[in-house]
């Protein structure tokens, strides 16, 4: 059992969210535990994302960026990462209806630990993924 790994109910979830980042769900940000990238509901939804409420503390947005190179190893962000894989890196799980799911930490928890000293912009772009000048597939 890694003990790194937070175990919490639905509701001490969301009252910690509703902490950090207000009532609002939709400026909840999260990261990614594989490539460290920030993100949240408003990302998912310039890329037209379905069920966005199930997916943003789950999957990396990599995963719906076509031109998105970051996988499990390499480290480019944002990556196609999700906790539904074969490996789950989230060091949370939330308890809700008798099951557990796991969930990406909250960015503002994360930017207070000193082993990510890389993420102080909070603020995630999506595009910078898409290749400069063109590339041509
Ligand atoms: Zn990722």
């Amino acid at each position: 059992m890694d003990e790194r790994i937070r175990k919490m109910t639905y509701k001490e979830w969301t009252d910690e969210g509703t902490r950090l980042f207000g009532k609002d769900k939709k400026n909840w940000k999260f990261i990614c535990p594989n490539c460290g990238n920030i993100q949240d509901y408003h990302d998912f939804e310039k890329l037209n994302v379905k069920n966005i409420q199930d997916v943003v503390f789950f999957s990396c947005i990599g995963r719906w960026i076509d031109d998105c190179k970051g996988e499990i190893g390499n480290h480019k962000s944002p990556c196609d990462y999700t906790n539904g894989g074969l490996f789950d890196f989230s060091k949370v799980r939330v308890l809700k209806d008798g099951k557990e799911i796991s969930a990406f930490e909250f960015a503002a928890e994360v930017e207070l630990d000193d082993d990510l000293t890389s993420q102080k912009e909070p603020e995630h772009n999506p595009e910078m993924c898409i290749p400069q000048g063109g590339v041509a597939a």
